[in-house]
């Protein structure tokens, strides 16, 4: 990462001045609204200079997006969220998109937001799920599912540049034009024709002429209009077409699906499939969910309790960053979803163990790109603190993590009128049928059809032709349950050093765990526990012994991992057409290729997520169902290539391996 780049990663809050109870910004001096008229000036410049009364009202079409340049207080996005829940059809989403590069402090949003008592039900679910001041994508969701929030925190040109979504109308806030020179910027404008279609629409509150010029340069009509109150003049706009700019790196692209499928089947009854099949459903689609055995979670999801935990490297990396957006998104989902016996918002202690472990921790404090929100150093002391029971070393603390019970998440996930279960079913082969659509068949005779299908049944998913290619390994792991001591305190959050374990659920605990390759046996070993307990007594040695003397019982489950560790999630490459259209990179790895990838039409895989299922399922599930959607994607683009499909193809073209 280039130095410039790494500075943007950091994201620094809104310095604010208030003039009586109304903020002010201290990085561009200039007010975020107009305390007499905002909400009305949002209302003339904003939603009617979109035409959002009729375009809600006659809404046809399943979601409507609204993106904005500068979220501030979020003043925009509730009105326009109160105008699409009085007048759009009530199965339609809303989904708004929007950019800060200097968030507001949670209380300073609260101070502001108390301005507008008639958006307080609106307020309260914003100030609920605002996501720590961590840069990336952070995705919300308000109304059950009517509204959809994606708050990208870092600079506006950066984030447009990695959104992918068709826009339908656009909000150009962010401070004046004479203030912030740095925004208004013919990249910005060139970001927002390429998320723009013919019919798009554009309303800001400036009529700078440089912002009217750059807009039509790039495709839009424009016009001006009154402006609110005593500015004479604003500026509106529609978009025609533009010539659409080829993509550098094709293979990635995502099929561009005209209508969203009516029914999907979703193939594994684990954390990615039921997170992927609630994604669907909460979207109007009919799912049917499909698991090979008895009950749901009997995979790798299965342990009692998962820890709800990101390894966050020093330096946010792909993996960081997703880990950093699925803890929040997972946290928030699970409280949602579960009550007080499936999961815990304890907290997770990350022990440094050892003198590199120590460095690190001190590394990843001192370069500060999470806020203290997301992770925070304490020392040893703070950390027996914490935990309630005497710790040696210090650590990391997380405050949104915690555990979940992955069976009882699955279980969750799952409870929707849409969503059909079937278990005991093993499907042994994917067909597609002549015409549109897909039909599974069971290995004892059942099929299945349905307009779509997700592979969501980790390793297994090498025994279906389309996947067979993928690198994927199962990798053993045993974890450990024993009778919580009477002798001791209860352990009060997670914690983690070379293994993890969570506070007891009915007097039991539950710790681990073994990580063995190349081992497919699922038996419970003596010398695993063993393994286990030494692995405690690295972090709560007094605890680790009280458990050595009780009866020791556990679980094995296979986690399935991939060679970058990175899950695999997205549309299906067709593995042959891929090796032939773009075999040119085996010599030649700048090629500019002309030629769109070819998938399986319809067809979706979300496996290895390894043992970070409780992290990477439910965003993972939002990401493929905004794909098979066409809905704004809830993770940037460098995010989504990185988790693309047919990586290894192309990593293994230009290695010339294959
Ligand atoms: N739409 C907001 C509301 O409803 O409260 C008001 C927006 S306020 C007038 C402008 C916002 O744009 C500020 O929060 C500012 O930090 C943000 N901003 C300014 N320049 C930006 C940039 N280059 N990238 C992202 N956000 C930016």
């Amino acid at each position: 990462m280039s130095g410039d780049k790494q500075n943007r990663s950091r994201i620094e809050p809104a310095q604010l001045r208030w003039d009586a109870d109304t903020p002010v910004s201290g990085q561009f001096d200039d007010i975020y609204f107009n305390k007499d008229g905002g909400h009305a000036e949002t209302e003339h410049v904003f939603l009617d200079g979109n035409r959002l009364r009729e375009r809600f009202a006659s809404l046809e079409a399943p979601i409507f997006s609204i993106a904005e340049t500068g979220f501030g207080t979020g003043l925009n996005f509730l009105c326009a969220r109160a105008l699409w829940l009085k007048l759009a059809p009530a199965d339609a989403c809303l989904h708004f998109v929007s950019v800060e590069k200097y968030p507001l402090r949670p209380g300073d949003l609260a101070r502001a937001l108390a301005h507008w008592p008639e958006f307080s039900n609106g307020s309260e679910q914003l100030l609920a799920q605002y996501p720590p001041r961590a840069a990336g994508f952070h995705r919300l969701e308000l109304d059950d599912g009517r509204v959809r929030l994606t708050l990208m925190f870092g600079d506006a040109i950066d984030s447009y540049s990695q959104l992918e979504a068709r826009v339908d109308a656009w909000f150009l806030d962010g401070f004046a034009p004479a203030k912030n020179p740095d925004m208004w910027q013919p990249e910005l404008f060139s970001q927002i024709a390429r998320l723009s279609r013919p019919g798009t629409t554009l309303a800001t509150f400036t009529a700078a002429g440089f912002v009217r010029r750059g807009l039509q340069a790039v495709g839009f009509r424009m016009e001006k209009a009154p402006g609110f109150g005593r500015k004479r003049e604003m500026l509106r706009g529609a978009f025609g077409e533009s010539e659409r700019l080829l993509s550098l790196k094709p293979w990635f692209d995502l099929p561009e699906s005209a209508s969203r499928p009516a029914s999907v089947l979703v193939i594994g009854g684990g954390l990615a499939g039921c997170s992927a099949a609630h994604s669907l459903a909460r979207r109007g689609i009919r799912v049917q969910l499909i698991e090979q055995a008895d009950v749901l979670a009997s995979g790798g999801s299965g342990n009692r309790q998962g820890a709800l935990y990101a390894k966050l490297p020093v330096k946010p990396t792909h993996q960081g960053k997703f880990h950093g957006s699925g803890l929040h998104y997972s946290h928030h989902l699970a409280k949602r979803l579960l009550g007080d016996d499936d999961w815990a918002a304890c907290g997770l202690l990350q022990l440094a163990l050892n003198e590199k472990e120590l460095n690190r921790q001190q590394q990843l404090i001192d370069e500060a790109y999470y806020p203290a929100e997301l992770v925070h150093a304490v020392s040893a002391a703070e950390a027996g603190t914490l935990a309630g029971l005497p710790i040696e070393q210090s650590g990391l603390f997380f405050e949104l993590g915690g555990w979940i019970s992955p069976p009882a998440l699955c279980r969750a996930l799952v409870d929707h009128p849409l969503i059909e279960v079937h278990t005991d079913t093993r499907i042994g082969q994917l067909q597609r049928k002549t015409s549109e659509g897909w039909i599974a068949l069971g290995t004892d005779g059942t099929q299945l059809a349905a307009d779509a299908v997700v592979i969501a049944n980790a390793s297994a998913a090498q025994t279906f032709e389309q996947s067979r290619h993928l690198p994927l390994k199962p990798i053993r792991g045993q974890v450990t349950h024993a009778p919580a001591p009477d002798s001791l305190p209860d352990l009060k959050t997670v914690v983690c050093g070379d293994g993890y374990i969570a506070p007891s659920t009915g007097g039991t605990y539950a710790f681990g765990a073994t990580f063995d390759l190349r081992d497919d046996s699922s038996d419970i070993r003596n010398q695993d526990h063993q393994r286990n307990l030494d692995t405690l007594s690295g972090t709560l040695p007094a605890l680790a012994r009280a458990l050595a003397t009780e009866p020791l019982e556990g679980r094995v489950g296979f986690r399935c991992s991939t060679p970058d560790y990175l899950p695999i999630i997205g549309p299906l490459p067709v593995r042959d057409r891929f090796l032939e259209d773009y075999a040119r990179l085996r010599n030649d790895r700048k090629w500019r290729f002309d030629t769109a990838p070819t998938h399986h039409p319809g067809l979706y895989i979300s496996v290895g997520h390894g043992s970070k299922g409780l992290l990477t399922c439910p965003l993972g599930g939002e990401l493929l169902a905004a794909v098979i959607c066409a809905e704004p994607l809830p993770l940037p683009r460098d995010i989504v290539d990185a988790l693309n499909p047919a990586r290894f193809i192309i990593k293994n073209l230009i290695r010339g391996s294959i």
